[in-house]
């Protein structure tokens, strides 16, 4: 590899975005991160400033840009947490389509990679399960989702069509419910909302009757998936689920949050969201056949580092 390459990792001053321009600055690579702020922080990344090998563009995905030598490129800009992408709907479906053609349209000048971080709610309220990657998906086309799911579903017919008519060399994974400790406190995320709820002593807040299901995959395994998939084979183009196949109920999580904080906070129970997925859970053999992939931390495991990491930000922050 030439020394000038560059990895682009759009969103990166996001959750996952962050970790990824990590793992990869710890790794020698030149990255440079572009993020708009809109739920990416500036903390998340100022410990990468100083390593020389670490530049951001602040810069919005919906607009054209261009880097010189640049081979990968991780599409990750997009709100992820529910409250966020329904908080201006229009400016989230053009992130996801102008963005990802925007990316693309960079891949095919500069010959680079482009890997879409895609979803598990391009399956929408499931109706099969677990989820394989040849499930077409279930989705509303008219609801308050809709703007994250069928913006992500376009975004890879985008990818799609790029490869078939002009080549270029995609990847798509599609993220299950990923947390871990950098995860913003006010994003509305439910492992966030439950650990932070739980420390401050505030009810938890189940939305229905916790009787839905999701898999939560820790924050470390999924980057290992991600950056496996940008150096998979070539005529890999995925789809593929990236996700911790353990499914547990959301009162099930609200009762370990309890338990492993050690909080007396109490469970109230809100409405459930319009159009909230039943069931989730990701069948992950192709991941595995393919890349060779699993995940290895537990959700237990993965709650006590999330939690002792919230713990540190909040005694910092004198909260
Ligand atoms: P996040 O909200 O923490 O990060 C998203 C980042 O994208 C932020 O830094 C934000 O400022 C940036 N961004 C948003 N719109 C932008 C724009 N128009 N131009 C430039 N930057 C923009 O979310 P996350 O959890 O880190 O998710 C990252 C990606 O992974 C998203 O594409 C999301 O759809 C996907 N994903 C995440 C999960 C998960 O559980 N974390 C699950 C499925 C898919
Ligand atoms: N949820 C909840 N309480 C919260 C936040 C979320 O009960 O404070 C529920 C939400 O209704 C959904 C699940 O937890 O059923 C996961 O929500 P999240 O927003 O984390 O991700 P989603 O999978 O819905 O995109």
């Amino acid at each position: 590899m030439s020394d000038i390459s560059k990895v682009m990792v759009t969103g990166g001053a996001g959750f996952l975005g962050s970790s990824l321009c990590e793992r990869l600055v710890d790794e020698g690579r030149h990255v440079v991160c572009v993020d708009n702020l809109y739920t990416g922080r500036m903390d998340n990344i100022a410990h990468l400033l100083g390593s020389g090998q670490f530049e951001i563009r602040q810069h919005d995905v919906t607009e054209p840009i261009d880097v010189e030598d640049v081979t990968e490129i991780y599409h990750l800009a997009c709100p992820a947490s529910p409250p966020q992408y329904q908080r201006d709907p229009v400016s989230t479906l053009r992130t996801s389509v102008w963005g990802t053609f925007n990316l693309l349209e960079l891949a095919k000048k500069r010959g680079a990679k482009l890997l879409l971080a895609s979803t598990s709610e391009v399956y929408g309220d499931p109706l099969i399960h677990p989820q394989t990657e040849s499930y077409f998906g279930n989705v509303n086309t008219l609801g308050p989702r809709a703007c994250y799911d069928e913006g992500k579903r376009c975004a890879e017919t985008l990818c799609m069509d790029f490869h078939r008519q002009y080549g270029v060399n995609v990847r798509i994974v599609r993220i299950f419910n990923t947390y871990g400790p950098r995860m913003n406190r006010d994003d509305g995320r439910v492992v966030s909302n439950f650990i932070v709820q739980a420390l401050r002593g505030e009810p938890l807040t189940i939305y229905g009757d916790g009787g839905q299901t999701r898999s939560f995959c820790y924050v470390d395994d999924l980057i290992e998936g991600i950056v496996r998939m940008m150096r998979g084979p070539d005529d890999f183009t995925g789809p593929v689920n990236l996700g911790n196949p353990g499914e547990f109920t959301v009162r099930e999580l609200a009762e370990m949050v309890l338990q492993m904080t050690g909080s007396d906070s109490t469970i109230t129970t809100l409405p459930l969201p319009q159009d909230d997925p039943t069931r989730r859970k990701p069948d992950i053999s192709l991941a595995g056949r393919m890349l060779h992939w699993q995940p290895s931390v537990s959700l237990e495991e993965g709650l006590r580092r999330t939690i002792d990491g919230f713990r540190q930000q909040m005694a910092c922050d004198g909260r």
